[in-house]
């Protein structure tokens, strides 16, 4: 899986797996990492978003929802209008994705795809919902 956001500059490995990469442009690999909750995620080193599978965010979910809601909620405000986003393709299944927030009045926008429900979490968006940031 690669980050729907990043694009390594310093090119790669030759050969392209990825179909919508543009050719020479090495995309920036996720990295398997063990969320706090137990879940199974794949993590960014580049821009520290975060994909989880919709059974993983269900676990997410459920670790973060006491703890999210002492979260300040002018922080997340003001980053939920820093502006659009581009769209971005799943980076799981290649699907479309939607751009909706996370559960009911959080403001956290999360980018859903259509076709897996796996879910995309921008840089600092993960921590808002598990609430450790
Ligand atoms: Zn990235
Ligand atoms: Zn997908």
């Amino acid at each position: 899986m690669d980050c729907p956001h990043c694009v390594s500059r310093l090119g790669g490995p030759a050969e392209n797996p990825y179909r919508r990469a543009p050719p020479r442009a090495a995309k920036v690999a996720l990295v398997p990492e063990r969320h706090a909750s137990g879940a199974d995620i794949a993590r960014c080193p580049s821009c520290r978003g975060a994909f989880a599978s919709h059974e993983a965010m269900k676990t997410v979910d459920t670790f973060g929802y006491e703890a999210r809601g002492r979260a300040s909620a002018l922080e997340i405000m003001r980053r939920a209008s820093t502006g659009p986003m581009p769209r971005i393709v799943c980076p799981a299944c290649a699907g479309e994705t939607t751009r909706r927030e996370w559960s009911f009045s959080t403001l956290v926008f999360v980018d859903v795809c259509v076709e897996c429900r796996g879910v995309w979490m921008d840089g600092g968006e993960l921590e808002a919902i598990d609430g450790t940031r």
